[in-house]
């Protein structure tokens, strides 16, 4: 497949040119970034347990790195390709501008199912492809952390065969690592927290006090929706419904989250939990609440259901969970939208914090994360409404706005070399 061939590549060139176009943007700045600035392919060959050798493709690619290094998870996945790599990296480079962090965007991943593979097949895969794509990153060049069927036990593999290679240990190579090896604290929570940020601020931007008359309902209960549900109920508001690819559940008086939470970690599904009505995932969409969190999957709001949706405020947790024509119609109705890029920016602002730990080898506490996470991710929220007002624009084409303004000027002060 090529560069520009996968539908998110295209989504995501039309994001940048739409809000490109709203803001003017200088379109010699538009040109460049619409291309990856490097893209690796690689082939990642391992001996299975069976003794046979299998062979898979890999990619990295650094979309934009002139505020920083390059910053994005690696993919376990059999949808993996090149172009799927690139829009990911294109993303993260507005994201990581947008929340105002010294980092590029990059991604990476390999083509594989990784429940077809043993542990110690996956242990091989990861130290093959670290291997292969070691030349280009680096806690200077370009710093992964986990993504779809990765996790912290990756990035300890990855790291340790960095820091085999370079001959001393570099936990600044990665993020997202267990704390035993220089992970950081906070960070498995750190965007569902950030979900519950964005939903305050929000909420308070509208004049809606968050108490216990406030209803919530949460559209995937993994590892963005579970930390902004038990946060949200913490300050005492009514989480009523939550669900799962196994379907939803409804309790008009909320939701026993803990239990919840423990029936999800013995059962792995929500499916069957006692105690609550079973509604199915279009009608929790549908539910007359104040706050609906999308953070399972994109496209779950489109042309077809967006009139249904009765929510105040809606919160994408997951990446792209509205499409652009739902995002258009409810703007236009009133909603109040959080974009993808900043309402789930939490994960990326801690892995941030991560890196910055591990190269002083000076780790915070979890309060001055959770203090310095709600500055960041407020300062990114009030620039996304003054750009939304200043343009006469939604939310989304805002966050954009706001992150192609940083870059513009980073890029502009840096030049084009040779000029
Ligand atoms: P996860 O796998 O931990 O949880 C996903 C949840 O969504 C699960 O409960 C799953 O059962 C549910 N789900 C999957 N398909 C569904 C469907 N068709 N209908 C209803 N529910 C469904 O994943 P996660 O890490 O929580 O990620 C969720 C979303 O947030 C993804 O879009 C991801 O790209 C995005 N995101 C995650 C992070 C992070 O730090 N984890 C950061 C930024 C963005």
């Amino acid at each position: 497949m090529s560069l520009f061939e996968s539908p998110l590549y295209k989504d995501a060139l039309e994001q940048l040119e739409v809000a490109s176009y709203t803001m003017s943007l200088d379109p010699n700045v538009l040109d460049r970034l619409k291309y990856p600035k490097r893209a690796l392919q690689v082939s990642v060959p391992i001996r299975l347990d069976d003794g046979t050798v299998k062979t898979f493709m890999g990619f990295r690619v650094q979309h934009n790195m002139t505020i920083g290094p390059g910053k994005g998870g690696i993919r376990y996945h059999p949808n993996v390709d090149l172009s799927e790599t690139a829009a990911l990296a294109m993303l993260m480079t507005f994201k990581c501008a947008l929340v105002g962090l010294p980092l590029g965007g990059a991604k990476g991943g390999i083509m594989v199912d990784p429940n077809n593979l043993s542990r110690q097949e996956l242990q091989s895969l990861t130290r093959r492809y670290c291997t292969e794509i070691n030349m280009i990153i680096g806690p200077s060049t370009d710093i992964p952390a986990p993504d779809i069927g990765t996790d912290a036990q990756t990035m300890a593999w990855f790291m340790d065969t960095y820091s085999q290679l370079k001959g001393y240990t570099i936990p600044g190579v990665v993020t997202g690592k267990p704390i035993a090896v220089g992970g950081s604290l906070g960070r498995a929570e750190a965007t569902g927290k950030g979900v519950a940020f964005c939903v305050n601020f929000a909420a308070q931007k509208m004049g809606l006090t968050m108490g216990s008359n406030t209803t919530v309902a949460i559209h995937g209960f993994g590892k963005v929706g579970i930390p902004a549900a038990q946060d949200l109920h913490a300050e005492g508001v009514k989480i009523v419904a939550i669900s799962d690819v196994s379907g939803a559940i409804y309790d008009k008086n909320g939701i026993d989250l803990q239990k919840a939470v423990d029936w999800v970690d013995s059962r792995r599904f929500l499916k069957d939990m006692p105690g609550a009505t079973v509604i199915s995932n279009e009608e929790l969409l549908a539910l007359d609440v104040d706050v609906l969190i999308p953070a399972a999957i994109d496209g779950v709001v489109t042309k077809d259901n967006c009139d249904n949706v009765k929510a105040k405020i809606i919160a994408e947790g997951a990446n792209g969970p509205l499409t652009k024509h739902a995002i258009e119609h409810l703007s236009n109705k009133g909603v109040f939208i959080i974009p993808d890029i900043l309402c789930n920016a939490g994960g990326v602002v801690v892995s941030y914090f991560e890196w910055v730990q591990g190269l002083q080898n000076f780790f915070w506490d979890l309060d001055r994360i959770n203090e310095e996470l709600h500055g960041i991710l407020k300062r990114a929220f009030d620039e996304v409404c003054e750009a939304k007002d200043k343009y006469d624009t939604d939310m989304k084409k805002a966050a954009f706005i706001v992150a192609l303004g940083k870059l513009f000027m980073a890029m502009r002060l840096r030049g084009l070399f040779p000029s």
